[in-house]
């Protein structure tokens, strides 16, 4: 806060997801605590220091902080791993991933411009694009570091202060990276973590009437909350919710590359994704063969510490978090859908105190069962089939969420009824958990409002002026 380390008298542990074991201790926020990171992002708002510095220079501030995490990628990857559970090839991606988003955002800090609009040849009218001035941003646990710097880099390549608060679970590799911006030159007050709960921290930060911009990553039940919250204030959101998202599969595809991303679209950071690829549609000329290769590729995954290499799928984040998932599990059984593997944890003696579940997949899945309409937000798959193409695609859009889909096929008519049809915020064709730092992201429906990433986020982080200058 403020440039400085704040002590509070109530701290919490964290724990490796991969052990069970304690690894560290931070402060428990309260409102108080809140307030002040609050004030100190404002007071370095009204300083000017970091929205008028020049633009370039602002933007160089940014690029700094990608170097300087490039040089401590290993530790910072590592310590994803260690908080989060992950395989640490996945949190080199999300590092990688974060990187590459505060350079997108340092190349475009002196590329944000209004424009000139022709009125009467006596007037000059033109916009100007400003900061909001402090934004809150709240990030969940999945991907700690790349969703954190999603919405950070943008904001503060725009010129706004910031008060960040991770997930509770997760903290440590944002509160490293601010380290790196404070190193990096970024001036005091402009970038504020605060570690703490979402009831009593989040809530104080989304209510506090001095925050000019919220973004919110996270589920769709806390996403409303905020929204509600945010309204007494008129203060702006962007949510980015939750998933049930569909990944079609016709006969003509690549089978093979298909069969290995339909696994990696669910089972990647143990289906622990906004994206998860959770409602795989197989049409029915290859719905037989398709799955029994699947089936048996997942049981062959190699589960264990995401800190070793060789493994495929980590533990899940929490105890908390498996229980839930065990819970849709159950209910899916109850359901009457068809078990095809996994279902409970693994029985290794060495992965018992970790959060481990095994990879689980379920046929004969209806949108009306809990787990064919719920995200679950665990690796879980459930798998439906199809014949037409209009039948998939009511089929797909049967759900409140839309924010992500996966189209396997090579025929041209297919994917473009497909692509044009489905009530989502983001295609992919031929291809799966595709998200650029310069591709727009975002959800229709309950999956949320506005966009992260791409140059239209900077829409979020700017408001317009709109001048008129009477020459004559
Ligand atoms: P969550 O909603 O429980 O928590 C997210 C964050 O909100 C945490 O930092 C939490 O402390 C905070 N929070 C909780 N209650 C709050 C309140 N009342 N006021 C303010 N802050 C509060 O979500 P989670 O379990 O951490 O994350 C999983 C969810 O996030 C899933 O639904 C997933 O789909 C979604 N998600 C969406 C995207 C996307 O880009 N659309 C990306 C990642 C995750």
């Amino acid at each position: 806060m403020n440039g400085k380390w704040a002590g509070s008298p109530e701290t919490f542990n964290l724990v490796n997801p991969a052990s069970g074991e304690i690894i560290g201790r931070v402060p428990r926020a309260g409102e108080e605590d809140v307030k002040q990171a609050v004030e100190a992002a404002r007071k370095a708002f009204e300083s000017t220091v970091w929205h008028e510095m020049e633009q370039t220079k602002r933007g160089k501030i940014l690029m700094q902080i990608a170097t300087l995490m490039r040089e401590h990628f290993d530790e910072i990857s590592k310590l994803e791993t260690l908080n989060q559970g992950k395989p640490v090839r996945e949190s080199k991606a999300d590092v990688a991933w974060a990187i590459r988003a505060f350079e997108y955002w340092g190349g475009a800090a002196d590329k944000i411009q209004g424009e000139t609009i022709p009125v009467t040849s006596n007037r000059v009218t033109y916009t100007l694009r400003e900061p909001l001035g402090v934004t809150a941003h709240i990030i969940p646990w999945n991907y700690p570091l790349a969703l954190a710097t999603r919405s950070l880099a943008p904001a503060l390549a725009a010129g706004n202060t910031v008060v960040a608060k991770p997930a509770e679970l997760t903290p440590l590799t944002l509160l490293r990276t601010a380290e790196f911006a404070q190193k990096s030159g970024l001036p005091d007050g402009v970038l504020n973590v605060i570690t703490g709960s979402g009831a009593v921290a989040g809530r104080a930060l989304v209510s506090n009437p001095d925050v000019d911009g919220i973004t919110f990553t996270g589920s769709t039940d806390t996403g409303t909350q905020i929204m509600a919250t945010a309204a007494k204030n008129v203060t702006p959101v962007l949510l980015e919710l939750g998933g049930k998202n569909p990944n079609i599969i016709f006969p003509d595809a690549d089978h093979k590359r298909a069969l290995q991303m339909a696994k990696y679209a669910i089972f990647t950071n143990a289906g622990q994704m906004c994206l998860a690829g959770s409602r795989l549609f197989l049409h029915e000329a290859i719905y037989e063969k398709f799955l029994d290769e699947l089936r048996l590729q997942t049981e062959q995954m190699k589960i264990g510490p995401g800190i070793d290499e060789k493994t495929e799928l980590g533990p899940m984040v929490s105890r908390a978090q498996r229980e839930s998932v065990l819970g849709y599990i159950r209910s899916g059984i109850e359901d009457g859908a068809r078990l095809l593997t996994g279902d409970e944890p693994p029985a290794d003696p060495p992965l018992r105190n970790g959060f481990f579940l095994k990879p689980t997949i379920f046929t004969d899945v209806t949108s009306d069962m809990k787990i064919g309409s719920e995200e679950i937000f665990g690796p879980v798959l459930t798998v439906f089939r199809f014949s037409e193409v209009e039948d998939v695609l009511r089929l797909a859009n049967e759900t409140k969420f839309g924010l992500y889909a996966g189209v396997w096929t090579n025929d041209l008519k297919v994917a473009n009824r497909l692509v044009r049809g489905l009530q989502v915020g983001v295609v992919a064709v031929n291809d799966y958990l595709i998200a650029y730092p310069q591709t727009p992201f975002g959800g229709y429906k309950d999956s949320g409002i506005g966009y992260e990433s791409g140059m239209q986020a900077i829409n979020h982080y700017t408001r317009i002026k709109s001048v008129t200058i009477n020459t004559s």
